[in-house]
């Protein structure tokens, strides 16, 4: 049984108000929940470990430098992340390697620094529309695979999200074909690198317009093990359904 995982990825949204929602998702779990990892903005992250800690929630961080100190201006480390409480840490998100230009070995080197400051990063590939267009889909995440999942993967250390970036924030969501082929795919490369024993343990969630009312048809799809979620984390309401789904 691969562990079950969904993650929220508050992005630039919440003040300390927000974290009122943590509350409510604990008070609504279903029982025998997933993992559920919620990764609000930074200024919120110690905060936000305290309330998770008795609430039986995992605390993340949306980005971390790759240096764990230094002369880098408004970043943040993952030993920095760590100390606030938080276990997890998105990397390689695909408005960061828009927004912030980061490459697959940047992300590679942001992996290995979450794993220096014991923390799970979350490691996001996806391709672009006109690349699944142009039918280079599976081109593209064996090629971001390589480059962003460094080799000392173990079955417990690491979680891989397959976000299609025409899919977050848009209501697009592919096909549940599409789906099972991309991440049947991810499967095949992360046993063909890892072996069997790492490769089929590794949590791979699926993130791009998850809403209550898709998501059950989604973890359908075969080697879904969970999502990452943006703009339906947000509230208890609408994140509540998207976690009993994968009960
Ligand atoms: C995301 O930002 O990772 C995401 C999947 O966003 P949304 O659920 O809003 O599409």
């Amino acid at each position: 049984m691969r562990r079950k995982i969904a993650a929220g990825n508050w992005k630039m949204n919440g003040t300390g108000a927000a974290l009122a929602e943590l509350d409510a998702i604990a008070a609504g779990l279903p029982t025998a929940p997933p993992e559920v990892v919620i990764c609000p903005p930074a200024p919120l992250l110690f905060r936000a470990a305290k309330v998770a800690a008795a609430a039986g929630l995992s605390i993340g961080a949306q980005d971390c430098h790759m240096q764990t100190s230094g002369a880098f201006t408004g970043d943040i480390s993952a030993q920095m992340i760590a100390d606030t409480g938080a276990t997890f840490v998105i990397v390689g998100h695909s408005e960061r390697r828009e927004a912030h230009a980061e490459s697959d070995s940047d992300v590679r080197a942001k992996a290995k620094a979450a794993w220096a400051a014991d923390l799970t990063p979350i490691i996001c590939i996806g391709e672009e529309l006109d690349e699944r267009e142009a039918n280079n889909t599976l081109d593209i995440i064996g090629g971001q695979l390589a480059g962003s999942v460094p080799d000392a993967v173990t079955a417990t250390n690491t979680v891989i999200a397959y976000e299609p970036i025409w899919a977050i924030g848009t209501g697009k969501v592919p096909s549940l074909d599409q789906i099972i082929e991309v991440h049947d795919f991810i499967r095949a490369q992360l046993t063909k690198r890892f072996g069997a024993q790492i490769g089929n343990a590794l949590p791979l969630l699926y993130g791009g317009s998850v809403k209550p009312d898709n998501a059950a048809h989604i973890f359908a799809a075969g080697n879904v093990d969970g999502f990452l979620v943006g703009g339906a984390s947000l509230t208890a309401r609408d994140f509540l359904p998207i976690i009993s789904a994968l009960t």
